[in-house]
């Protein structure tokens, strides 16, 4: 299928690197073998707007430009990558930015929403029951309140995930494939961490409209295994309907393993600290503890089970969160 791709502000550093992990590869070879492992370094996106959600934001900044809009409005956690990718992207491009987030600040100002203040978005903090029962309402809000104002608002829903953010990684799944063609293989796995879900939908259905044989696994962080189903096709649906492009949603492959999310969302176990820490010292490679680090962990854990054994090469797309780690210092005790 011949695409038409919306309007897209660069902002990313592209193509990123792809790698392959051959100490980890190694180590977890089991005695029926198993797959090579690579990381498609999205992490490297850029420097401070680092992350999987800036290639999602070239597509929503394409469309607030269109629109004429001076201002995005987003959401999402206290430490929320998004909203730091946006906050900076905002700075960037002259936009303004407002920031609805969830919980409250306990301790110093640290790690992303350092970032969303240096980059000076206006933030405002709802109790985690309010933000989950009045979201819509909350956007609502502020959209009269910049209006009012005589801004003119777009607003992005949480981590970028829709019909429009999903482009970013339908681009990403075609530059991936690139990558591996020049690397001289055909990768039958694409691993990513899942949270809002748009990430693993624009790879999914990348992967589908580039006739590759990869199957595109979402490790989630959050939520079910049905949420993820759910979602994926919902956003599959809406760029359909935005785009004009019709797709076979009978032949979109939606893989979910939901078995690594732990205690919850942003809170992990000691396995995923000493997995990140791993990673860091036998590859150089920063995992953070709410998405990478516990897909990656996942990832291994399905590796020793045997589960690729049949794969030679598997993509692990890191979608970075570097920011994040440093929150979560009091638990890398296990290190001193
Ligand atoms: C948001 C995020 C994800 C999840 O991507 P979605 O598209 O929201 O599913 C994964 N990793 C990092 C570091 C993120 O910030």
């Amino acid at each position: 299928m011949e695409l038409t791709f919306p309007p897209r502000v660069r902002l990313a550093n592209l193509p990123t690197p792809l790698q392959p992990l051959d100490r980890i590869t190694e180590k977890f070879s089991t005695p029926f073998g198993g797959p090579r492992l690579w990381v498609k370094r999205d992490d490297l996106t850029e420097s401070a707007m680092s992350g999987n959600k800036l290639r999602k934001l070239e597509f929503i900044a394409g469309e607030a430009r269109e629109r004429g809009c001076d201002t995005l409005i987003t959401c999402g956690g206290i430490q929320s990558n998004h909203c730091r990718t946006t906050a900076l992207v905002g700075a960037r491009l002259g936009f303004r930015v407002q920031l609805i987030l969830r919980g409250e600040v306990a301790g110093p100002v640290d790690g992303n929403l350092l970032v969303d203040e240096l980059a000076g978005a206006s933030t405002a903090c709802y109790p985690v029951r309010q933000y989950f029962a009045e979201l819509p309402q909350l956007f609502e809000h502020w959209k009269d309140f910049y209006d009012q104002r005589g801004h003119r608002a777009l607003c992005i829903p949480t981590g970028a995930s829709d019909g429009l953010g999903i482009w970013g990684y339908i681009a990403g799944a075609a530059e991936l494939m690139d990558d591996c063609r020049k690397a001289g293989f055909d990768p039958e796995h694409i691993v990513c961490a899942s949270g809002s879900g748009g990430t693993q939908a624009g790879l999914t259905l990348g992967c589908q409209l580039q006739g590759s044989r990869a199957r595109v696994t979402g490790y989630a962080v959050c939520d079910s295994a049905e949420y993820f189903q759910r979602k994926v096709r919902e956003d599959v649906r809406d760029w359909s309907q935005r785009s004009g492009n019709r797709i076979d949603e009978k032949l979109l492959d939606v893989s979910v393993n939901a078995d690594y999310i732990g205690p919850g969302y942003a809170v992990a176990d000691e396995p995923v600290y000493r997995t990140i820490a791993d990673a860091a010292a036998e590859e150089g490679l920063l995992l953070d503890p709410v998405y990478t680090g516990k897909a990656f962990h996942g990832l291994l854990q399905e590796l020793r089970r045997g589960r690729y054994r049949d794969c030679e090469n598997l993509v692990f797309v890191h979608t970075g969160g570097q920011f994040g780690l440093f929150p979560h210092r009091e638990h890398f005790s296990f290190l001193m």
